[in-house]
């Protein structure tokens, strides 16, 4: 992606100090979903990462990441998969805990949403500590997809989540906007 559309997507992200507790600073990206323009480079940006892979399923994390997820997915001719917090999906899951900053929070997926060997990409709006990404990858895993990696619009780099999902070998992780 050029450098000038890059730019505008980076202005177009709104910093929100202390939400939703003090000293965080939050990532607003409902700018860039209300101006059609900035959305469509910003999807058009997350499918350029993937260069042409082929895509059976995208998975997307609830709930800003089911927005990236679906148009990610759309344009990829992929089939979308939401990973959802605990109790939320109607059929039979599969789930995981995992840790938060403070204390633990679960995802689930339909225990049928990704057949064996699929091929299956990651989207979530943000990697910050890399926590719940991990999360949704362990699950892909248990699923035994075949996991292409992840695509995230924004990437808060100073936390290293990057790092954490490359320890758990878990495929290869892209960003369009880093912090
Ligand atoms: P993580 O620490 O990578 O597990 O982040 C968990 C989730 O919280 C991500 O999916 C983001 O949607 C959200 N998140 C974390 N930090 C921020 C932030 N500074 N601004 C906006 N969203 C955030």
């Amino acid at each position: 992606m050029d450098p000038q559309s890059l730019d505008r997507l980076r202005t177009a992200i709104r910093d929100v100090p202390d939400f939703p507790q003090p000293g965080i600073i939050f990532k607003d990206i409902t700018p860039v979903l209300a101006d059609p323009q900035l959305l469509d480079l910003a999807i058009s940006g997350m499918v350029g990462k993937i260069g042409g892979q082929k895509v059976d399923k995208v998975v997307g994390i609830d709930a800003r990441g089911f927005i990236f997820g679906s148009l990610v997915a759309q344009k990829l001719g992929a089939g979308f998969i939401p990973a959802r917090k605990k109790g939320k999906l109607p059929y039979k899951t599969r789930g995981l805990d995992y840790a938060l900053e403070y204390g633990t929070a679960s995802l689930e997926m339909h225990e049928d949403a990704i057949a064996p060997g699929e091929k299956v990409l990651l989207a979530d709006d943000l990697l910050a500590t890399g926590g719940t990404a991990g999360a949704a990858l362990k699950l892909i895993e248990m699923a035994r997809g075949d996991l292409i990696g992840s695509v995230f619009f924004i990437e808060l780099g100073f936390l290293k989540g990057r790092a954490k999902l490359a320890s758990a070998g878990s495929g290869e992780v892209h960003s369009l906007i880093t912090f």
